[in-house]
């Protein structure tokens, strides 16, 4: 008995311990973005960084390409969701790959910002999704799609996901029952702008290839509601865009 209340301790304190450790950094005052490097030398590139993320993209200054097409083979999964602080997590490991030209990116977890993390023209948009994709060779690729609030705006992944979205931060929670389709995510134009970057939070890490898609998806009023409620302001300042190009599909 004692030892299994031991062991229960043990596991509550290693999973508080985890879960600490996660929260050092925040996106306001002593801990928000200026303040990133100096939390823990794991995190030198948030400043020293010369490939940063997000960027705002100016579409006059992007270089028209041939760039491949997208290819998605997302597949209906189960949902495991998760508050944490400052974004919902969900894990996605289940759920398919992204293929561009020959290179195939397998899907392992995607999260939101309010507003979106990248600008174009200078704007952001009410909210992003961020899609985690990694190849067999290791190499990271994010995807972002760009949710704008509109009258008639109904996504079923947006509304879904706002619905199980935990209140409160805490362990990820697993819904056998909720089906998302990431398909019903993306937008009809697969139109895109292209660009090597990093992570947007800690550790900052580089060597991110990007994808933006062009076209925004509309959500609701009510959909967007419920993450500005939960996650206000959950984008990272503009990062120098430097000597990198952004490519534009068209
Ligand atoms: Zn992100």
């Amino acid at each position: 008995m004692y030892q299994k209340l031991a062991i229960a301790a043990l596991t509550l304190f290693s999973l508080q311990a985890a879960y600490a450790a996660d929260q050092k950094w925040s996106y306001a005052g002593d801990t928000g973005p200026e303040h990133w490097a100096h939390l823990s030398p794991d995190n030198a590139l948030c400043k020293e960084g010369k490939n940063q993320s997000p960027i705002d993209i100016v579409e006059s200054a992007a270089v028209k390409s041939d760039l491949p097409a997208l290819k998605f083979d997302y597949k209906p999964m189960s949902l495991v969701i998760q508050n944490k602080e400052f974004t919902m997590n969900v894990s996605a490991e289940e759920a398919g790959s992204l293929t561009v030209g020959d290179d195939a990116y397998k899907l392992m977890h995607f999260h939101t910002h309010v507003p979106s993390d990248e600008a174009v023209n200078g704007k952001r948009t009410d909210m992003a999704v961020h899609l985690s994709h990694k190849s067999a060779a290791g190499q990271s690729l994010g995807l972002t799609v760009f949710l704008t609030v509109a009258a008639d705006g109904n996504n079923p992944v947006l509304e879904t996901l706002a619905k199980a979205l935990p209140a409160k931060p805490g362990d990820p929670e697993k819904h056998d029952e909720i089906k998302i389709d990431l398909n019903q995510l993306l937008p009809k134009d697969l139109n895109y702008f292209s660009y090597d970057g990093s992570l947007t939070w800690p550790p900052c890490t580089e060597g991110v290839k990007w994808i933006i898609l062009k076209e925004p998806v509309t959500i609701s009023k009510e959909q967007f509601a419920k993450f500005q409620e939960v996650y206000p302001n959950t984008a990272r300042p503009l990062q120098p865009v430097g000597d990198r190009k952004v490519l534009s599909s068209n």
